[in-house]
């Protein structure tokens, strides 16, 4: 296993749900990974999105919290002694005689046999109502996550969206805001059936005011503070709702940066692979998780576990040309030291 401060087996571009399950996968077969993520830490999406949500659809834990997920994870991977670059996009990528050097935005340079791209929707942003001077709010009253619910807690709260992220934080802060208004321009949600339902009782309660057919239309508030949120009907007709907070949750922005340009065959903004092997069109380069495309792909976690396998062994011979590779159990394998905490 290669693991030094210039060098290691792979380098993982991500350190999402896939790319951190990616470490243990190459951890198993003796290959060293170093991570890169334009994030202060890791976890991806999430992490940076849905931290107190829990998931339900991970084998074998019913029901889990975003952030213990990827606790977990990174117990998982501390086995293979994983080294992270954090807080810097990867920005290039050069091929060298035996593989690739990965360079991050702050100029950290490391060669690597193999890469697996594991960027998601890429480094990805929220998507912006353009509303004039909203730069002002951001991170003051204006979110485009919510990493504490408690943050929220005796504030009044206008959340924009008619997706899943704007309806199921509408029900998760109901219970401890002041006040929900949910800003839709249609009469209709596109969120999971039970969570409309759920939606359309708080409202018929009062516990979350629909605000429906309307659109953001302005922002009101001095140095930062929101105090109003301007909505307007389709036939421009404007209303004014008193407010602490904006939740606009209208998606993300998928770029894949500079990754677009490193002659992958892509397909949109996402890596056309060999769903076999998650091998993309440049030899010595994976792609798994949401950022791998094949035919019937479907974008889930799980999903980006068995693709961080699947490329772990596709890899093997790069890394240990002229050794065979012996499939092998995890049972009859083990980990190397243990598994922490336990
Ligand atoms: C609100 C919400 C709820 C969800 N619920 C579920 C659920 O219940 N079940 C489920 O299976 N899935 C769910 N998902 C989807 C799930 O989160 C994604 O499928 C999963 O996060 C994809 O993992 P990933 O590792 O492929 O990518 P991500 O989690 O997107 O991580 C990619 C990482 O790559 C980094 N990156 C990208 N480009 C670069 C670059 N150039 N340089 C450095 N770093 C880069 C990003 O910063 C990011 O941290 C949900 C998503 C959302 C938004």
């Amino acid at each position: 296993m290669r693991n030094t401060a210039e060098s290691c087996d792979v380098a993982i571009i991500g350190a999402g749900p896939a790319g951190l399950f990616a470490v243990f996968e190459c951890g198993m077969l003796d290959i060293g990974c170093q991570l890169f993520d334009a994030l202060p830490a890791p976890g991806g999406q999430c992490s940076a999105l849905y931290p107190e949500k829990p998931i339900y659809d991970i084998p074998g834990h019913p029901r889990i919290d975003a952030a213990e997920l990827v606790d977990r994870l990174l117990d998982q991977a501390a086995p293979f002694a994983p080294v992270f670059h954090l807080g810097h996009a990867v920005a290039a990528l050069t091929a060298t005689a035996d593989g690739y050097v990965v360079e991050n935005a702050a100029g950290r340079r490391v060669a690597a046999r193999a890469v697996v791209i594991a960027a998601g929707a890429g480094a990805f942003g929220p998507n912006r109502p353009p509303l004039p001077g909203i730069a002002a709010f951001e991170e003051e009253s204006v979110f485009y996550l919510v990493r504490r619910r408690e943050d929220f807690r005796g504030r009044r709260i206008v959340i924009a969206g008619g997706g899943d992220a704007a309806v199921d934080w509408a029900l998760a802060l109901a219970d401890i805001a002041e006040r929900v208004s949910l800003v839709h321009r249609r009469g209709k949600f596109r969120a999971a059936p039970q969570s409309t339902a759920r939606l359309e009782r708080l409202a018929a309660d009062g516990r979350i005011e629909l605000v429906v057919p309307y659109q953001l239309h302005g922002l009101e508030g001095d140095g930062g503070r929101l105090s109003a949120v301007i909505v307007a009907d389709p036939a421009g007709q404007t209303r004014r709702l008193a407010a602490d907070c904006l939740l606009p949750f209208f998606g993300l922005a998928s770029d894949l940066g500079p990754l677009a340009a490193w002659g992958l065959d892509l397909d949109h903004s996402r890596i056309r692979v060999d769903p076999a092997t998650c091998a993309t069109s440049r030899r010595g380069i994976f792609a798994i998780g949401d950022v791998a495309a094949y035919p019937g792909k479907l974008k889930l976690i799980l999903t980006g576990f068995a693709e961080a396998a699947l490329a772990a062994h596709a890899i093997h011979p790069l890394v240990h040309p002229g050794h065979a590779l012996h499939f092998e159990y995890s049972t009859t394998k083990g980990v190397p030291g243990g598994v922490p905490g336990r």
